[in-house]
């Protein structure tokens, strides 16, 4: 039998960088074992419900280039993939764990049950239901469901204790007492997490749960739940938390950490995939960069680690601008397009420009700006050592020269700039850091800074001799 693995969202309206890390994680396990990777909307919770959310998941989803073999839009026979489409099913298993006696009906107020969680912190005692409706006897119970709303509790067993292994935990023993009567059907008709997860996972035969870490406690109910039903556990894998660089939970802000966010703001799919990939999964040697070939290739459950993993957006900004520096001129030109709409510039400028700047961001939403500082005619530097070679003997007649050197040209080209310096160097001899760098200054204001073949192009004849001009002026 493959591998089936699946990546079950509840539906918030945005993506959160953790849950890219377990889609990931999932993703790759599925293509490295030939296996089937599912996509399982769990929207069961209707307080929650958010119009259009599990669209945005979706296509993030595809922009970030994780495809899912079956789910919402990609049905077979193991669906429908959301769950709210399942009910039925949900109340089919529900009855039988009633008949069973493994789960029993709840009438207990909300107010009861607040007094009671109430008293039990004031006692400090982990709140939990206290058991009153598990005396209620099947006939009282069915009559009384005639009239009352109520809930289906989960029976646990009052004493022992129940084991299990975690692919990354290792082995787990948790004494029954401390798990409580949890609510698997909720007063309007819908289960709750814990009985669709399980049953889910059951009928579209998942082999291996791989999910954050924050779900382990609710573990022993799953495996209570399997035992009740009848079925046999899928294998475990808790994912390691994601952290703040305080190494309190990932921040839940959305503007921190929605996928979308980052996409939007100029982050390359293939950067972020690298860099989520490594928080928590350990390659086993120094390499950062891994394609997504390579991590479907290299990932394995074991080498993932049980401690969290500190998020640092100061990391992945890195790694995403060497992502960028990587990219092929045409590849960086097209991707940048929506960026830079605002810019307004023709094909041509936007072709000899934007390769040129692509080692100055770091993001592509930071290329707009790299632009308009070039668009816009420098001030006259103030650091010593510009204004030094700017005062420099030869500076004006190299100023002089390159002004009529220009008023020969129809256009500039990066190879007329570099014929027209040669010009200059050999019939004025001004050469090294007096040629180049008053030129540099006259034209962009900086020191350093991208190629100037590439920015004079950019210029063009006009601009350049008008920012010579002006630059004439700031000799003294
Ligand atoms: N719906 C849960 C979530 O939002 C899924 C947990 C699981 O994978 O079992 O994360």
């Amino acid at each position: 039998m493959i591998p089936v693995v699946r990546f079950a969202p509840s539906p918030t309206g945005w993506l959160h960088v953790g849950g890219l890390r377990t889609a990931l994680y999932n993703y790759l396990f599925a293509r490295q074992s030939g296996g089937k990777f599912i996509l399982r909307i769990e929207d069961t919770d209707k307080t929650r419900y958010v119009p259009g959310a599990v669209d945005k998941l979706i296509e993030s989803l595809k922009q970030m280039g994780i495809n899912y073999d079956a789910g919402p839009g990609k049905n077979d026979d193991f669906g429908p993939y959301i769950q709210s489409e399942r009910l039925p099913l949900y109340h089919k298993e529900a009855q039988r764990l009633l008949e069973n006696a493994k789960a029993y009906r709840c009438f207990c107020s909300s107010e009861r049950l607040e007094a009671l969680r109430s008293q039990q912190i004031a006692r400090g005692e982990a709140p939990g239901y206290d058991g009153k409706c598990r005396s209620i006897s099947p006939a009282e119970s069915n009559t009384l469901a005639d009239k009352e709303p109520f809930v289906i509790r989960l029976k646990t067993p009052l004493s022992g204790e129940i084991s299990f292994k975690d692919i990354i935990r290792g082995n787990i023993t948790v004494e029954y007492s401390k798990i409580d009567d949890q609510v698997l059907m909720k007063s309007d008709g819908y289960p709750t997490y814990h009985l669709a997860n399980v049953v889910d996972d059951h009928y579209m035969e998942v082999s291996h749960v791989i999910r954050g870490e924050e779900w382990l406690p609710s573990l022993p109910k799953h495996l209570l739940l399997y035992q009740y039903l009848g079925w046999n556990p899928p294998l475990f894998a808790h994912l390691p938390l994601l952290l703040n660089s305080d190494r309190s939970k990932l921040s839940k802000r959305q503007g921190d950490v929605a996928v979308e966010d980052y996409l939007l703001n100029g982050y390359l799919p293939e950067a972020l995939n690298n860099y989520l990939a490594l928080l928590g999964w350990n390659p086993g040697t120094d390499e950062e960069f891994f394609s997504m070939a390579q991590l479907i290739e290299l990932f394995s459950l074991e080498r993932v680690n049980k401690s969290g993993a500190v998020f640092d957006p100061v990391k992945l900004k890195w790694m995403n601008s060497r992502y960028i520096q990587q990219l092929s001129p045409e590849k960086i030109t097209k991707i940048v397009e929506p960026f830079i709409k605002n810019c307004q510039l023709t094909s041509e400028k936007t072709a000899i420009i934007v390769p040129a700047l692509q080692n100055n961001i770091q993001t592509l939403s930071d290329m707009p700006d790299e632009i308009k500082k070039l668009q816009t005619a420098p001030q006259k530097p103030n650091d010593d050592e510009a204004l030094t070679l700017i005062n420099a003997g030869s500076t004006r007649l190299l100023f002089e020269a390159f002004i009529q050197e220009c008023e020969n040209l129809q256009i500039m080209t990066a190879l007329k700039f570099k014929e027209t310096m040669k010009l200059v160097q050999k019939r004025h001899s001004i050469k090294g850091k007096l040629l180049w760098m008053p030129i540099r200054l006259a034209l962009t204001g900086e020191m350093h800074g991208p190629d100037l073949a590439s920015i004079s192009a950019f210029l063009d004849v006009k601009e350049i001799t008008k920012r010579m001009k002006a630059a004439l002026l700031w000799l003294s």
